[in-house]
């Protein structure tokens, strides 16, 4: 390609909604132009750079056993029915009718379509384990498209989803996938690191997030300084904190007019804050109290909550009544009093305390000694990792200490398990001619996110930096001085040689 004949209309300023230096860079590189909120055009450049992240992927799936397909983007609402996720799926599904009043939406993932495809086709155990995949545009109707390429409502994804007959074997094509996805991201030269993350709303099993470390990244990752251990801030596992024995005191009401908040408590009462117990009231979706408590500095991680509470999906703050019908008091609360049958969570650190402060379940009262081994009596307890990794946590698995980075979701791993299989039923025959549910997994990377994750690791004040492995052009060739004929005809010629050596 020649300079003067490459369409990469260049931009001196950063159009204003550009908030992130990959989105900048991209737009003032003519890279990409925006249609309208989250879709955009890619121009010769940057439709380079993402041929060549498509390339390294297919490459890699392949290597591992996929095969590419291409499915339709329009889906037949009838399979999302089937999933029972037609309705399940919410606002960020762009959803159409055809001129028969049909129902259809623009792909926003293929598991429906994938699983119809090959429910009809395999029949034996003989067939698996299967893996196909394709690379093709996604739509997400998101709350907030933002970023660029980052999370937009069109975006390239590769999806490849894989089918076993059993748990182990599923096992190996999801260390199939986590090995081909750690290829590709060393291929592209990006620093990144499979995080643990949490699978919640799929169900069971294992997930990881390959997450590009970056200040521009929405994720917060925490890992460990010593091992490789590393999630993400709603996964992260956390051991119990041991607090130094003391001899249980008396419990003692107090008066503490006003404090219902920790910082409020801690000051009036002239208390560490590690001494006290907070308390969050939250109802689910499903309608559910749900008592949660932590110790005063501590946060709690609501994925934790609602996995806690089978079939909920979302949480919000209680309403006040809910709060009273069950015993407790708004601002002042902690499980003593609380009814039995009341569904109470109860961080282990907080169990380990002794003569804490925690509510009293009355207005503007506390109690001072709170022992909860002795005093938390409910058969309704539940005692269990609830809260939110910080800074200087200890890792789960070797005890150093921990420490937060930013970082941006490029790809995910996931393993299915029969969730589709079963709702779908997509059956074959085991080595014994008996009818069993497939095994799945699914595998999502993000082609344009990936490209601006890139971008957001690798720049400085000249612009884009480049890994290798992704640039649009590795090669440029510039006669010194044009004017002069030997020059040029030698630009010429090494210009000819490098279109010769293939892209
Ligand atoms: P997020 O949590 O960021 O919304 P997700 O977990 O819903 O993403 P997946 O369903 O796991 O996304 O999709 C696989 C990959 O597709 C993601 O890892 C990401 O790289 C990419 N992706 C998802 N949503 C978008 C989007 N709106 N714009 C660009 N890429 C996206
Ligand atoms: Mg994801």
């Amino acid at each position: 390609m020649r300079a003067s004949n490459l369409y990469a209309p260049t931009l001196r300023n950063t159009p204003a909604e550009a908030e992130i230096i990959s989105h900048q860079l991209m737009y003032r590189a003519g890279m990409i132009r925006k249609v309208a909120g989250g879709m955009y055009t890619f121009l010769p450049l940057g439709w380079r750079v993402i041929r060549k992240i498509e390339q390294i992927i297919r490459e890699e799936m392949d290597a591992a056993g996929g095969q590419e397909v291409c499915m339709p983007i329009l889906q037949p609402s009838e399979l999302w029915e089937e999933s029972g996720r037609w309705a399940a799926y919410g606002d960020e599904m762009m959803r159409i009718k055809d001129r028969h009043h049909r129902d259809f939406c623009l792909g926003p993932t293929h598991e429906e379509m994938i699983t119809d495809l090959v429910r009809d086709e395999v029949r034996s155990y003989k067939q698996l384990p299967l893996m196909l995949y394709q690379i093709q545009d996604k739509f997400r109707d998101e709350r907030r498209p933002r970023f660029g390429l980052m999370r937009s409502r069109e975006f390239i994804m590769k999806d490849l989803y894989s089918f076993d007959k059993d748990v182990d074997s599923m096992n190996v094509s999801y260390q199939k996938m986590y090995d081909a996805y750690t290829n590709i991201y060393n291929r592209m030269g990006l620093e990144f690191r499979p995080v643990e993350a949490d699978n919640g709303a799929i169900g069971g099993g294992h997930s990881h997030e390959f997450t590009v470390l970056a200040d521009a990244g929405e994720s917060n990752i925490a890992y460990c300084t010593k091992c490789d251990y590393a999630a993400s801030d709603e996964k992260a596992e956390l051991a119990p904190i041991e607090a130094a024995a003391e001899e249980a005191l008396p419990l003692e009401k107090v008066a503490t007019p006003g404090t219902n908040t920790i910082d409020s408590l801690v000051s009036f009462l002239n208390v560490p804050i590690e001494k006290t117990i907070k308390a969050v009231a939250y109802q689910t979706d499903t309608d559910q109290l749900v008592l949660v408590f932590v110790r005063g500095d501590h946060d709690v991680n609501e994925v934790k909550v609602i996995n806690q509470v089978p079939g909920a999906l979302d949480l919000h703050m209680a309403e006040e009544e809910a709060i009273k019908a069950a015993g407790g008091y708004p601002g002042f609360m902690s499980p003593i009093g609380v009814k039995e049958g009341t569904l109470i969570l109860v961080d282990p650190t907080v169990m380990n305390m002794a003569n804490a402060v925690a509510g009293a379940n009355e207005a503007d009262h506390h109690y001072k000694n709170v022992n909860p081994k002795r005093d938390f009596t409910q058969e309704s307890i539940v005692v269990t990792d609830l809260r939110m990794v910080k800074e200087g946590d200890p890792c789960p698995h070797c005890g150093a200490k921990m420490t937060m980075t930013r970082g941006i979701e490029a790809g995910q791993v996931f393993t299915l398990g029969t969730k589709y299989s079963q709702s779908m039923g997509a059956v074959f025959l085991d080595e014994h001619g008996k009818e069993q549910p497939l095994y799945m997994g699914c595998y999502g990377i993000g082609v344009g996110r990936t490209m601006a994750a890139a971008i957001e690791q690798n720049n400085d004040e000249q612009g884009i930096v480049w890994p290798r492995a992704i640039a649009p052009y590795e090669v440029v060739v510039v006669a010194v001085n044009a004017k002069k004929d030997d020059q040029l005809a030698y630009a010429e010629e090494v210009y000819g040689e490098c279109q010769q050596a293939g892209p």
